[in-house]
């Protein structure tokens, strides 16, 4: 499979991966838009949400994501979480992804 982030689930190309269970991985953003941006995916590959069946992988990645804005200490502060779906959300790359931002002030509404 040719998707960038399936080959970082194989370990084929790196990442900063800071958390991983069967299930969910989840690596610093290559090009941060905050102090903190992580990015949770599923392993199994999803292209988007809109093709999202196995909605349980819903929870499992909040989860994580919940899981870890307490490890980094993004909890009390507040961070931001975001998922793009298609063209005019800019959806870049179509495996699943949730945005986890963190540790400055994010304006509202986005771009
Ligand atoms: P999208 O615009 O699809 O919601 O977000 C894709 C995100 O993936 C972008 O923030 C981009 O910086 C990040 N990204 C793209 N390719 C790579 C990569 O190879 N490694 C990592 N760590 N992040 C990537
Ligand atoms: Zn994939």
């Amino acid at each position: 499979m040719d998707c960038i982030f399936c080959k970082i689930v194989r370990k084929e190309i790196p990442a900063e991966i800071v958390f991983e269970d069967n299930k969910v991985l989840a690596f610093k953003d290559i090009n941060p838009q905050a102090p903190h941006h992580i990015l949770f995916i599923p392993k199994e590959h999803v292209t988007s949400v809109a093709d999202l069946e196995n909605i349980i992988v819903i929870s499992d990645l909040f989860a994580a994501m919940k899981q870890v804005a307490q490890t980094i200490g993004i909890d009390k502060s507040g961070y931001r979480i975001v998922v793009n779906h298609g063209k005019e959300a800019g959806q870049a790359v179509p495996h699943l992804h949730f945005h986890l931002l963190g540790g400055r002030p994010l304006k509202w509404p986005p771009g």
